[in-house]
């Protein structure tokens, strides 16, 4: 192995679920964070979130072309192994599961899916038809492969974290699923692989998204409550980056994801917006009473 061999890293799903199974008859507990590689610090706050609080730390990365539309980047989505498996070492990784699509789809397709429901169709299921459903299903397989675990999930794409919660209760999963924060550049663009998309212009165009959400983020604290004057306000403000436009900006429960119109409770203000070819997402907590705890700057 050209890395540690301190970390294995397993592209079979039988030697995984094997090693799984060993653990945990060992008494040991098991932390689980999937990904789609191109490793970086957001990522890497989720396995040190499983290192502190596990025993054997495994981290997916598998590209799943499920969750990918067909005008969508799969092809161009970006890849280096080589690197992820140093990172994953270098933060204490025990094993890296690396599946060729193959071996997660060994029929080619899939005649078996996990539907995301009515989550899966609002925002981020309206503009990516199937996406949530494709997430939904290949987390159930990697559920199935790893057994019971912990497994940590960034807020950063929030609504496919409320849509883990619901998938491991309705379909009673033995997963704990642990949500962390979002983490950013210290300007505040949250961390994302496809930042890479970004022109050096489009990058600092991408910066009033958290601007904008901050500036959401502050009203509430200061004491505005209604959904609709938080919304024109982001709206507003991305309105003035020409490099930059919003698809959508919502008001939504934290729990539930169901778009409110009064913040009296934990809410997630969500967005999404295009710059460039990059489609980038990002979210705010907030409470009413006060500032949510989604926030850590890198
Ligand atoms: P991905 O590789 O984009 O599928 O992401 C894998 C996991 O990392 C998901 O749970 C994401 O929510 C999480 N993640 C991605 N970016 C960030 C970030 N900036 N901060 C925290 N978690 C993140």
């Amino acid at each position: 192995m050209p890395w540690d061999e301190a970390m294995r890293s397993i592209d079979s799903s039988a030697v995984l679920r094997e090693a799984m199974d060993d653990s945990r008859c060992r008494d040991l507990s098991v932390g689980f964070v999937p990904t789609m590689g191109y490793l970086h610090e957001g990522h890497l706050s989720l396995i040190r979130r499983a290192r502190e609080a596990d025993d054997v730390v495994v981290v997916s990365i598998f590209v799943n072309p499920l969750q990918f539309g067909e005008a969508e980047d799969l092809d161009d989505y970006p890849r280096d192994l080589d690197r992820d498996l140093k990172m994953c070492q270098e933060a204490g990784v025990d094993i890296a599961f690396v599946p060729p699509v193959d071996e997660m789809y060994p029929h080619g397709s899939v005649e078996t899916t996990v539907g995301a429901g009515r989550l899966g169709k609002i925002l981020e299921g309206d503009l990516r038809p199937g996406h949530l459903d494709g997430v939904a299903t290949v987390c159930t397989k990697l559920f199935s492969i790893v057994g019971r675990c912990r497994a940590y999930f960034g807020q950063k794409d929030a609504q496919q974290l409320a849509l883990i919660r619901r998938l491991v209760i309705d379909l009673d999963l033995p997963v704990e699923v642990v949500g962390c924060p979002t983490v950013r550049d210290p300007d505040g663009l949250a961390l994302s692989s496809r930042n890479l998309y970004l022109s050096p212009s489009e990058r600092e165009g991408a910066l009033v998204l958290s601007r904008a959400l901050f500036e959401a983020e502050e009203a509430v604290v200061a004491g505005e409550r209604s959904a609709d004057k938080i919304r024109d306000l982001v709206t507003r403000r991305v309105a003035e980056e020409p490099r930059v436009s919003l698809q959508y900006v919502d008001v939504l429960d934290a729990a539930t994801f169901e778009t409110v119109s009064e913040i009296d409770h934990e809410a997630v203000v969500a967005l999404a917006a295009l710059a460039g070819k990059a489609r980038l997402i990002d979210n705010v907590v907030v409470t009413g009473t006060g500032r949510g705890p989604d926030q850590e700057v890198e």
